[in-house]
């Protein structure tokens, strides 16, 4: 393929033969299953992002349990468990930080290029053109410390706060002087971040209800994900090897993502799927497992045609918004 580098992060190491992606499987199956050896698992009775109670059981990944949704074909988990024992798994698992701290250091200089740097123009292009570029800006769940750095840079915030990190952001606050928050003012802030966080969570509509209650009147979200819909994941769904729980409980669908959006008091105003690794991530699937059942198009394209084809594939499934990986960005609406 001809780009080497992306924005997926962890879809993209899983192409990569030296990126560690392998150990953390391994470790993470081996945590998970202590885990879950004593968490006690909450059914869902209705979709977390449409609502509707209609649901039918999809996959098992991982002795997790995957449902899909009758209404919005969102796919979740249920039951799944609750939020501080999530927490306290993010916090306490050896997968993920080795995830954090081996696998980010060892990309991090393509990282930064990559994914930090155009997250934090992202953030600053659209704030500005919805005046929303000063005041205070919340990062969830912090894994990018080098994208906050380029926001205070570039960015004209006149605070930048940071909220259950998810890393180590002891050097990112002795030196740089960001804040970690416990309690944040309603009604204050202009813009909350949240990357790959909406997945992970036990309740997407009530975190979503609570970044509400914390923007001032026309404040934005940002938030990234994955979704169901896009290309290799719709394909591949349990087969993907980058689908995981549990940082991966709720895979929105097009239509989940809108009404999620829209239950939560905001309105859409930029959705877009800069994913560039789908094309690759079926393929390599099919080498794994030759098997793998493709529409007849598909099959054709992936399996009959050259690079150009697989290339011309993946910028169609960008422009027409179908890759997995998602960018979304809402405005606050008055309650
Ligand atoms: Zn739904």
């Amino acid at each position: 393929m001809r780009r080497v580098v992306i924005q997926d992060d962890l879809r993209e190491a899983q192409i990569r033969p030296d990126s560690g992606f392998n150990t953390y499987i391994e470790l993470l199956e081996r945590d998970l299953e202590v885990f879950l050896a004593d968490t006690v698992l909450v059914e869902l009775d209705v979709c977390p992002a449409c609502g509707s109670p209609d649901a039918f059981p999809d996959f098992e990944k991982m002795r997790i349990s995957y449902v899909r949704c009758g209404q919005c074909r969102t796919c979740y988990a249920s039951p799944r468990p609750e939020m501080e024992a999530l927490d306290q798994f993010y916090a306490e698992s050896d997968a993920i930080q080795y995830w954090n701290s081996s696998v980010a250091e060892r990309t991090a200089s393509a990282r930064k290029q990559y994914i930090f740097s155009p997250r934090a123009t992202w953030v600053l292009e659209t704030a500005g053109v919805h005046q929303q570029e000063d005041g205070l800006l919340v990062d969830f769940y912090t894994k990018y410390p080098v994208y906050l750095e380029e926001l205070k840079t570039k960015g004209s915030f006149s605070r930048i706060l940071i909220r259950k990190p998810a890393v180590s952001i002891d050097e990112l606050v002795a030196v740089e002087g960001f804040e970690v928050a416990n309690k944040i003012e309603e009604g204050t802030v202009s813009v909350v971040a949240a990357f790959e966080v909406i997945e992970r969570l036990f309740d997407p509509l009530a975190f979503m209800q609570h970044i509400h209650r914390l923007l001032r009147p026309g404040g934005l979200v940002f938030l990234t994900t994955l979704s169901i819909s896009g290309f290799d994941l719709s394909i591949l769904r349990e087969n993907a090897r980058n689908l995981l729980p549990p940082t991966h409980l709720t895979l929105l669908s097009y239509e989940g993502i809108h009404r999620l959006i829209e239950r939560g008091g905001f309105s859409l105003v930029e959705f877009s799927t800069p994913g560039q690794l789908d094309v690759a991530l079926v393929l390599d699937a099919l080498q794994r497992d030759p098997e793998i059942a493709l529409p007849p198009v598909i099959d054709s394209a992936l399996r009959r045609r050259g690079e150009n084809v697989h290339e011309d594939l993946q910028d169609f499934l960008q422009k027409a918004n179908l890759s997995s990986h998602v960018w979304i960005a809402a405005q606050k609406l008055a309650s």
